[in-house]
C-alpha cells in the first residue's frame, strides 16, 4: 500500500470535476487496508472511501485521505437446484457483474444493468431502477468496522435498506468499509415488469414474455436513450431523490396539477417524479455557465466542461428553492456531497 500525494481524481468522478486528493491509495488486501487506516488515525485525516465516483459531488481539494477498495472476484458459495449465493468483491464493476451473472444463468439483477459504479457502493444507497432494488437480491455483506477494527458480516435486516437508503448512508455513515457483497440469485427467471416504460418498450418490440437477456438488453437500450454517458457529459445520474409525500398531500397536488407524475409508494404515501417537478418549474435544458440541467431529462444535472461543485450546488439550490415555492415539496440531493 502506497499513498499518492495530491492525486488527480478528475477521471474518478463521473462529473469530471477537476479534483485533487491530499492522500490517495488503493487496497485489495485486508492488511493493506489496516495499514492505511493506521496512517489515517495517526494523522487525524478525514477519510473518504471511493468507488467509481458516480454518486459523488467532490470539491476541488479533498483534505485527508481517499481510499479505493479494489477487491475482486465473483464466487458461487452455495449452488442449490433453483438458487445460488454469490459473493462479489467490492471493487468489481456493477454492470459487468450483472452481465456475468446473466451468462451464469443467475437472475434477479437484470433490471439494474448499466448503473455505473462498483459493487461495494451498491448497498450504500441500495441502488434501484426499473422496479428492482439491489436489496431484492441481497443476502449479506462483509465490511471492515472502523469502530471495532475488524471484519463483520451484516445481514439485510442489519443494513436497514430503504428507498436509496441504508445504514451506510444514514445512522452509521462512515463506520463501515464494504469489502464484499453476497447476493441470492435465482436460476429460474421471473421477470419484474412493474415499470411502465420497460413493458411498453418490450411490447413495441413484440415481446410479451421476455427472456432475461431481452430484459437486460431493453434496460440497456432505454438507459442509453435517456441518460447521458458520463464519458461524454459529466453527470451523476438522478441528482435529486423522488420526494415521498402523504396521500393527502398528493391528492391536494393532483387537484391543482392533474398531470402530476407520481407512483404509489408504501400504504398512504406517494412518490412524486422529481424530474416532472423540475421540468414544470422550467429548468429542463437550463444552462448556468459551465453546469446545467440535461435537456432530455430534468433530473440530471450536468458538467458542460470546466464546471465545479460550487457552481453545481448553487444551481441545485436554485432548482430546489423554485420547486419548493411552486409545489411546496422539498427536494433532497441524491449523490453525496464531499467534504
Ligand atoms: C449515468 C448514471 C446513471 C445512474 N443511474 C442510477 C440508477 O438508475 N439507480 C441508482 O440507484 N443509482 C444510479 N446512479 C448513481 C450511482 O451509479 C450509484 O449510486 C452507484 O452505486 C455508485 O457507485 P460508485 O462505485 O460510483 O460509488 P461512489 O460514487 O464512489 O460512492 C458513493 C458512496 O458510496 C460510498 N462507498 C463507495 N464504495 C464504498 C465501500 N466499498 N464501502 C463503503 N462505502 C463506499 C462512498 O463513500 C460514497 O458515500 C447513476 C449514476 C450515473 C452517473
Amino acid at each position: 500500500m502506497q499513498w499518492q500525494n495530491n492525486a488527480d481524481l478528475t477521471a474518478q468522478n463521473s462529473f469530471g470535476f477537476s479534483v485533487t486528493a491530499e492522500h490517495y491509495c488503493k487496497v485489495d488486501q485486508i492488511d493493506q487496508l489496516e495499514d492505511a487506516l493506521k496512517d489515517v488515525e495517526e494523522h487525524g485525516w478525514p477519510l473518504l472511501v471511493l468507488g467509481g465516483g458516480s454518486n459523488l459531488v467532490l470539491s476541488e481539494k479533498i483534505p485527508g485521505a481517499v481510499i479505493s477498495v479494489m477487491t475482486q472476484g465473483v464466487n458461487v458459495l452455495v449452488d442449490d437446484e433453483d438458487s445460488a449465493i454469490v459473493e462479489v468483491g467490492a471493487g468489481e464493476n456493477w454492470h459487468d457483474l450483472v452481465g456475468q451473472l446473466l451468462q451464469m444463468g443467475l437472475h434477479g439483477l437484470e433490471n439494474l444493468a448499466l448503473i455505473p459504479g462498483n459493487v461495494g457502493a451498491a448497498p450504500v444507497q441500495n441502488i434501484g431502477a426499473y422496479g428492482v432494488e439491489m436489496s431484492d437480491c441481497f443476502h449479506s455483506l462483509t465490511a471492515y468496522d472502523m469502530q471495532t477494527k475488524g471484519l463483520v458480516q451484516l445481514s439485510a435486516e442489519e443494513c436497514r435498506f430503504g428507498y436509496r437508503d441504508s445504514l451506510f448512508k444514514s445512522i452509521e455513515k462512515g463506520r463501515y468499509i464494504i469489502w464484499s457483497v453476497r447476493f441470492c440469485l435465482s436460476s429460474i427467471f421471473k421477470p419484474v415488469l412493474t415499470y411502465r416504460g420497460l413493458v411498453d418498450y418490450l411490447a413495441e418490440q413484440g415481446i410479451n414474455q421476455p427472456s432475461s437477456h431481452q430484459v437486460y438488453k431493453a434496460v440497456c437500450d432505454i438507459r442509453m436513450s435517456k441518460l447521458p454517458s458520463p464519458a461524454i457529459i459529466g453527470n451523476a445520474g438522478s441528482f435529486f431523490e423522488n420526494p415521498v409525500v402523504s396521500e393527502a398531500d398528493f391528492l391536494s397536488l393532483k387537484l391543482r396539477y392533474q398531470n402530476i407524475v407520481a407512483f404509489k409508494d408504501r400504504a398512504g404515501f406517494y412518490k412524486l417524479a422529481a424530474g416532472w417537478l423540475i421540468d414544470q418549474a422550467g429548468w429542463k435544458g437550463h444552462i448556468a455557465g459551465s453546469v446545467g440541467v440535461y435537456d432530455q431529462q430534468a433530473l440530471v444535472l450536468i458538467n458542460k466542461g470546466g464546471g465545479d461543485s460550487v457552481a453545481l450546488l448553487a444551481l441545485a439550490s436554485k432548482i430546489s428553492d423554485s420547486v419548493e415555492s411552486a409545489f411546496g415539496v422539498k427536494l433532497k440531493i441524491e449523490p453525496r456531497v464531499y467534504p
